[in-house]
């Protein structure tokens, strides 16, 4: 596994170079390997020497030597790695030709013909890598080095044998120059066409997997939806019911007292079926307020939060009146970015419960205070009111939750917070120690710039 990263690593830091063009920048990769190699190999086999040296060859020597050899590697890969790519590779040519050559006059053409191969290369990485030019006076300078011995030559023996080598080495070089500068062009366009389309695949792949993604957790959000959808379905047809069959059973009561004219009965069932048809219009009043959030979202606006609980408590001034509950709003509060009706019914329904279930509470109170971090704003309503079980604390946002079904209210309001908050990529809950111990209740809202 670490392996792995490893060697993922230091693939990344091959490619990890300014070139643009596809092919330079695999033979880049390549080339830096085989320059690396080199570079351990000298500070390797210096180190072994270090140990091996006898007493009459100068350590400075040995020093320098490795030294320059080092310099020679590391320059190219250097080059290469700022994205010098053709200075790099006629570097590397020009070290062949020099080294080869010195190698030559050292000692003579026909003792070191095989190093010819490196002059080989060098033609080789100049009609593939850098261009025709390159390839022409690459071609031309080793010719002319290698031309030099038969002419320079006095014993004709030798001089025979010079000639030998040279128009092999000529001969077999110009016709690979030859082929390379006919047939080396369309290879690298042939490379270049193929990386290309490679990384259009690449880059397609990856389109497509996102997609595939995206119609995943799509389509887990609307099973999701599907599956809320029939709870709610259900619940609804339920609770519409309840006040439905409260009409139907006094209008019975009704005609019976009408029939047996009991006038004080009659003002009691008219009551009843009043009351519940109110019943019924609130619960249809919030449930179309339920269903429009998700559906109607009012563009989002910067909102100075302080203003919105004003307003939201001038909303529920009277109910605060009637209890004679004190709210207090921390000063300092951020501004907010979302849809501000929405936002203005959270904190209008959460004050509004704050109120309704305070019990016999004598000093009401509601503190609104807010927390801030990098992603969210953190609000707080807590009051000192009837607390909640720490087993409804989830129950209490479902549709139609009341813990005391005797109590005003139709059991949506948490329901439509809940949904608000979520509409605006936040998540609310509540904290309370239990019965009697206060209620607090606590949302966030992304902070600016985030979905
Ligand atoms: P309702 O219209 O009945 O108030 P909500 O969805 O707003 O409906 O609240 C659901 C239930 O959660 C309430 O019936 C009540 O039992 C409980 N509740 C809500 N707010 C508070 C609070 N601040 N303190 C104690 N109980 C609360």
């Amino acid at each position: 596994m670490k392996k792995q990263t490893l060697l993922s690593r230091f693939r990344t830091w091959l490619n990890d170079i300014p070139i643009e063009d596809p092919v330079n920048r695999q033979v880049t990769a390549l080339l830096q390997i085989i320059l690396i190699g080199m570079v351990i190999i000298t500070i390797v086999s210096t180190v072994v020497n270090l140990f091996l040296i006898s007493s009459d060859f100068p350590l400075s020597d040995l020093v320098i030597q490795s030294f320059l050899v080092f310099l020679i590697f590391t320059t190219p890969v250097i080059l290469l790695r700022r994205g010098y790519f053709r200075i790099s590779v006629l570097i590397i040519i020009a070290v062949f030709i020099v080294l080869v050559s010195a190698s030559i006059f050292e000692s003579n053409l026909r003792a070191k013909a095989d190093s010819l191969t490196f002059f080989t290369i060098g033609i080789l990485l100049a009609g593939l890598l850098v261009g025709r030019t390159a390839l022409f006076a690459t071609f031309m300078i080793t010719a002319g080095i290698v031309l030099f011995f038969p002419f320079n030559e006095t014993d004709p023996a030798l001089r025979l044998d010079y000639i030998a080598v040279a128009g092999n080495f000529i001969l077999l070089n110009g016709l690979m120059a030859i082929f390379i500068n006919s047939f080396g062009i369309a290879l690298r366009n042939a490379l270049n066409a193929s990386l290309h389309r490679e990384n259009e695949l690449k880059a397609e792949i990856a389109h497509r997997k996102k997609a595939e993604e995206k119609v995943n957790s799509l389509n887990e959000q609307l099973q999701k939806q599907v599956a809320e959808l029939e709870r709610f379905t259900y619940t609804v047809s339920h609770d519409l019911r309840n006040p439905l069959v409260t009409i139907k059973g006094f209008l019975g009561m009704l005609n019976r007292d009408l029939q047996e004219n009991r006038p004080d009965k009659i003002q009691n069932d008219f009551q009843r079926i009043a009351g519940a048809a109110d019943k019924m219009d609130a619960l249809l009043s919030d449930l179309l307020e339920l269903s429009r959030i998700g559906r109607i979202i009012n563009p989002p606006i910067e909102i100075d939060s302080l203003q919105l609980i004003e307003d939201a408590i001038d909303n529920v001034d009277a109910r605060l009146r009637s209890k004679n509950a004190i709210v207090n709003v921390e000063p300092n509060m951020p501004v907010i970015y979302g849809d501000r009706i929405r936002l203005r019914e959270v904190f209008e329904n959460l004050i509004d419960n704050a109120v309704k279930y305070m019990g016999d509470q004598s000093l009401p109170v509601i503190d609104i205070n807010v927390r801030e971090n990098d992603n969210n704003i953190l609000f707080r309503v807590k009051d000192n009111g009837i607390g909640i079980e720490e087993s409804y604390h989830n129950k209490i946002f479902g549709l139609f939750e009341k813990l005391d079904p005797t109590a005003e209210g139709t059991g949506i309001g948490l329901a439509l917070v809940k949904r608000i908050i979520e509409t605006h990529g936040g998540r609310v809950w509540v904290e309370s120690d239990g019965l009697g111990q206060g209620s607090t209740f606590c949302f966030t809202i992304p902070t600016k710039g985030r979905d």
